[in-house]
């Protein structure tokens, strides 16, 4: 069937999406259909190579044999039972978690969002059991990213998503990444928490320097205050170790983890250590959806083939790979300004806005590329890619400029 027979049904398709969805997203106009390891295919059967897993999401690749067995059973057993009762998936995926950071204890939520939402609550809650009082500042980073909830959005450095929805949560204050001072000069006895990404995703690919990680525990350390780290975008395997911050040698008071967590099923999870693992009582949190069997099935399946497929050494080499092959184009080019990330979560920046590269990828290269920030391209592929893909993307990439 060729593309131009087909362009009728797609277009009267996209005009019914018009119709009905509340306009949040200026989409590119294909219409997904499945998806096969690294490769998505549209509505019209075509191709696409894709270093963009649905924004990090899809570790393991698209219609994974082993996965999908494993969803199909937790299926026909138990979707969900509510968290009034214990789930036998939801502990074996709470373990395993455990057990790959290092943190004492775990909680499910639906998203990323709602992570960040139950590390801020562990912030305000420790420094209430601590002071026994409220009114407690939280320090975050400009150009970072936690979410589009009220309390997420509020720790998210970003004017133009914030100002239309102010006023936002009280006491929010806001450092430079990779700036110790601008942190410390924001640091007082309300202080009770720092937030940051161990690698800025949305903002545009940028590590956190050994440094500024290191020196941030140390102020925190000082001042009794927790370190939150974010993790759902950097973790579960992207920077070639489980958690980024585990490349650093600190270790966060809260962490959160979503997007690969499930390969494609919403789950998310906040986990804790120390004071702040038992600073929230009964009462404090819930959810209803959050850590069912069916999504905790999937994260424990997920978090089972890792281990047993060896991804993280696979990106660590598939990483490099990417590294030198991307340096090799950002030395050929001079529309690249600057080159940025570890593992299979890198950016390149562009002296044109990434929008325009990233239609003419998808459109003429058959190629699922998203942007990060105004010129950042980011790459963040199914962690299951291989070198030979890199070099097809690099292909496709050197026609687009
Ligand atoms: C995507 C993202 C979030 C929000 O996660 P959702 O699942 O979209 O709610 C929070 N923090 C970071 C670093 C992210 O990349």
């Amino acid at each position: 069937m060729n593309d131009n027979h087909m362009m009728p049904d797609r277009k009267r398709a996209i005009d019914r999406a018009e119709h009905v969805f509340y306009k949040t997203y200026n989409r590119y106009p294909v219409i997904f259909d499945h998806g096969d390891g690294v490769y998505l295919y549209d509505s019209e059967g075509k191709e696409y190579l894709d270093f963009g897993a649905g924004i990090a999401v899809m570790g393991l690749g698209y219609n994974d044999p082993e996965y999908n067995l494993e969803l199909a059973e937790q299926l026909n057993k138990l979707l969900h039972c509510s968290n009034l009762f214990y789930n036998q998936p939801a502990i074996d995926a709470g373990e395993k978690l455990l057990k790959a950071s290092g943190m004492e204890k775990v909680f499910f939520t639906n998203s990323g969002t709602e992570a960040i939402e139950g590390a801020l609550k562990i912030a305000k809650r420790y420094a209430y059991n601590r002071d026994g009082r409220g009114g407690h500042e939280i320090i975050a980073m400009k150009h970072s990213f936690h979410g589009r909830s009220l309390g997420a959005l509020s720790v998210t450095g970003n004017d133009h998503y914030q100002e239309p929805f102010a006023p936002l949560l009280p006491g929010i204050k806001f450092a430079d990444f990779n700036d110790l001072d601008s942190v410390k000069a924001l640091v007082n006895q309300n202080t009770c928490a720092v937030i940051m990404e161990t690698i800025q995703g949305e903002g545009g690919i940028y590590p956190a320097t050994e440094e500024f990680l290191n020196g941030v525990r140390d102020l925190c350390d000082a001042g009794d205050m927790l370190l939150i780290l974010d993790e759902i975008q950097c973790g579960m395997g992207r920077s070639g170790s489980m958690f980024a911050w585990q490349e650093y040698g600190v270790e966060p008071d809260v962490m959160t983890v979503a997007k690969a967590l499930g390969n494609g099923v919403p789950i998310g999870a906040f986990l804790a250590r120390g004071k702040a693992a038992v600073a929230m009582k009964p009462g404090d949190h819930g959810t209803t959806y959050g850590g069912n069997p069916f999504v905790c099935h999937a994260a424990d399946t997920v978090l089972r083939l890792f281990e047993e497929r060896h991804i993280l050494e696979h990106v660590k080499l598939t990483g490099t790979y990417l590294w030198d092959r991307l340096e090799e184009f950002a030395a050929a080019h001079d529309c690249v300004a600057a080159h940025r990330g570890k593992g299979l979560i890198q950016g390149l920046e562009f002296d044109r806005p990434a929008g325009e590269l990233v239609t003419k990828a998808l459109l003429e290269q058959n190629l699922v590329l998203i942007s990060a920030g105004a010129n950042v391209i980011r790459f963040v592929p199914p962690l299951v890619i291989t070198e030979n893909h890199v070099d097809q993307m690099i292909e496709k990439l050197n026609q687009l400029v």
